[in-house]
């Protein structure tokens, strides 16, 4: 049994919004730490264009932002947004359909390099955190305790360690090491479809589209998506099949994708001049699903972040719940200051379910996204939970708000979610709109539902500009 600190250097590994945070968080635990980034400091370089630039960040993130102090500063940048735009194939008018019913169901578009940027600032703040830059971590010794850095320059340093905390994003490579040294497994489910990121440019120093808004373009198989950044232009993402008919392979020229797009997104290419020069020099992303048993060995290393639950962006989840583990694994870590392999244990536990289930939400908010918004069945169900919400707010809240706007664990906002879409269905079996829904036999299923689980005391939603 060991303390923090007791068996030598605290390291983490990975500068992103999980380690950042950590580092934080082992900083206000009066721990002295060294996060090795195998980037520059983004503070000082761009983030390569193409390489999602903005985020949605939603209760489960702004509540370690409040805990650590830097929520503040997170506010300033956020732009926050109601509901989604939808722009259907077959109106010229974009239509908005809410998030809530509740002033601070809204979710708010960050840039990833300013938010991460706050984290890092704070983290060298508390004095107790030192980061190391373009230094990668290309080897953990799980016997002798070792680290082998590349530094800049072409070093390689073997350091001896204490504790590792391991957030080295998805393709994480202490998880490897770890997961070999602990029997566990890592499983990655690539999805057949890819994105491609694309700017649209502001307008003459306005934006050319409602900023308060998660702009979708939902064509069933593909779609499109667009948040605002505060300096008046818009992140768009293009998601699309990997191969067949209409997808990333099929869109192979310049003349294919100028045709694709004029037919497809024609609003979209009229704001977008340079489309199909930025359709080429952009990346195009792959996504997948990792899920891994045994995220930790003894009282030596643990995963966090997307190293230990990597999922896909459809719910705007995972930087999310990357933070909200963050914490998880501070109060774990509090909560038995003499075991760290105890806290360890207790973290994946806690974690590793509930990381499990916001994977598969993740993946079916893709179908909602792409082809759910423009259902009448689904807009039927999701205007009736959104009155059921506003009669019943003790009791009913629909999916994607539990997920975005409450800290209840996934798995439980999963589980009452399957519950709800029971009574949701029956409700509005042949009907055309919520209008004629039997709202006598509503309460009465609704009251059958166990109440819901009051808001983290730290979910102050308020503090951020609506
Ligand atoms: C297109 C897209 C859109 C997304 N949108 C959202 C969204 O709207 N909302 C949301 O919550 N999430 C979103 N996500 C997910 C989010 O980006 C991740 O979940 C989040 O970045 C995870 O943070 P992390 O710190 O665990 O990992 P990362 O952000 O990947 O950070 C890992 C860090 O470790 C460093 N590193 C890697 N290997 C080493 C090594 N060997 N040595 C040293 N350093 C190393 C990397 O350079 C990196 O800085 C999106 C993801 C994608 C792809």
């Amino acid at each position: 049994m060991s303390a923090l600190g007791e068996r030598g250097p605290i390291v983490v590994v990975g500068a992103g919004p999980a380690g950042a945070l950590m580092a934080l968080y082992l900083a206000r635990q009066g721990c002295d730490v060294t996060v090795y980034e195998a980037r520059a400091d983004i503070r000082r370089f761009d983030i390569p264009a193409g390489r999602s630039i903005n985020l949605a960040l939603a209760t489960r993130g702004i509540v370690p932002l409040v805990d650590v102090g830097v929520i503040d500063q997170v506010d300033a940048i956020t732009i926050p947004m109601r509901g989604r735009m939808i722009h259907a194939e077959d109106s010229t008018k974009p239509l908005l359909q809410p998030y809530g019913t509740h002033p601070h169901e809204v979710i708010h578009s960050v840039s990833r390099r300013d938010l991460n940027a706050i984290l890092l600032d704070a983290a060298e703040a508390t004095g107790r955190v030192k980061i190391e830059f373009e230094s990668s971590v290309r080897a953990i010794d799980l016997e002798a305790d070792t680290l082998v850095i590349d530094g800049p320059g072409n070093t390689v340093r073997a350091l001896p360690f204490g504790t590792v905390f391991g957030a080295d994003g998805a393709g994480s490579d202490l998880r490897r090491a770890i997961v070999a040294a602990n029997g566990g497994m890592a499983e990655v489910s690539r999805l057949d479809h890819g994105y491609k990121e694309l700017q649209i440019p502001p307008a003459g120093g306005g934006f050319r589209l409602d900023p308060h808004a998660l702009h979708i373009w939902p064509r069933r198989e593909f779609m499109l998506i667009a948040l605002a950044n505060p300096e008046g232009d818009f992140t768009a993402t293009f998601f699309a099949p990997n191969t067949g008919h209409t997808s990333f392979a099929s869109l192979s020229n310049p003349e294919a994708v100028s045709v694709f797009f004029k037919q497809e997104f024609p609003d979209f290419v009229a704001m977008v001049p340079d489309l199909v020069e930025q359709f080429f020099e952009n990346p195009a992303g792959r996504l997948a699903t990792m899920r891994c048993r045994g995220w930790s060995v003894h009282d030596k290393a643990v995963l966090l972040g997307d190293a230990a639950h990597a999922i896909v962006p459809f719910h705007g989840q995972g930087m999310n719940l990357a933070m909200e583990s963050a914490r998880a694994l501070d109060r774990h870590l509090r909560a038995h200051p003499n075991d760290i392999a105890a806290a360890f244990a207790a973290f994946e536990a806690e974690r590793k379910p509930n990381a499990d289930a916001i994977a598969d939400m993740a993946l079916d908010n893709y179908v909602e996204m792409r082809a759910g918004v423009v259902d009448p069945g689904y807009v039927i169900r999701r205007e009736l939970a959104l009155e059921l919400q506003r009669r019943h707010p003790e009791r009913l809240s629909p999916r994607y708000n539990m997920v975005m706007f409450s800290t209840m664990p996934y798995a439980e906002a999963a589980a009452r979610a399957a519950r709800q879409a029971e009574i949701l269905v029956e409700l509005t079996a042949g009907r055309a709109s919520p209008a004629g829904v039997d709202m006598d036999r509503a309460a009465q299923l609704v009251a059958e539902l166990d109440p819901l689980p009051g808001l983290d005391p730290l979910a102050r939603h308020e503090a951020l500009s609506v």
